[in-house]
């Protein structure tokens, strides 16, 4: 299928220079969700994994099906002041601005195998961040998994140490 004509694409947002892919066009389409879901499924039910993990907006759109049908629980990644009791944070830098993301620390035990799922990996700083949060808390990452790749911002580099899987890539 192709996902790129179901992606729509907004220049100059929410800056000047961004090319900004919109996923909001593609999970209108019952089919082209469906088909994502599935092949991120395929993906993940090869990677042993208990947890998934789901920075927020947007990952939580991906994850929370990908979870239900591979059996994992869900461990969501949140900005700060939102998650009660005990939690981890780590600071990082966006594509546009910079940003810290917590879990509660009771989310993952030693020896949990998390795959953690987004929309898009860009220069990887939200991943990133998100794989040292479960490994602070003695998690394994079990992979990474998003919808949209911008290859040229080098987010794969960055995360060379873990398994990346991206279903559409942009330059
Ligand atoms: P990174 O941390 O890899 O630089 O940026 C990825 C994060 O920023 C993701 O959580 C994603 O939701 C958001 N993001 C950055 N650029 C875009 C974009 O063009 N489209 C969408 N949907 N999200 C973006």
């Amino acid at each position: 299928m192709d996902l790129k004509d179901k992606i729509q694409v907004y220049e100059d947002f929410p800056k000047d220079g961004i090319s900004f892919k919109d996923i909001n066009s593609l999970i209108l389409n019952p089919r082209a969700f469906q088909y994502v879901i599935d092949e991120m499924t395929k993906v993940a039910k090869a990677l042993d994994a208990n947890l998934v993990a789901i920075p927020e907006a947007r990952g939580y759109i991906f994850g929370t099906p990908l979870a239900y049908l591979i059996g994992a629980g869900l461990v969501p990644v949140r900005k700060p002041g939102k998650l009660p009791g005990e939690v981890s944070s780590v600071a990082y830098d966006l594509e546009y601005g910079s940003n810290i993301v917590e879990i509660q620390k009771n989310a993952i035990k030693p020896g949990d195998r998390a795959i953690v799922v987004d929309d898009l990996l860009a220069t990887g700083g939200t991943l990133m961040a998100t794989t040292r949060l479960i490994e602070k808390l003695g998690g394994e990452i079990a992979g990474i998994i998003t919808l949209i790749e911008l290859t040229e911002l080098g987010g794969r580099d960055l995360l060379k140490d873990y398994f990346v899987h991206s279903i559409v890539t942009y330059p």
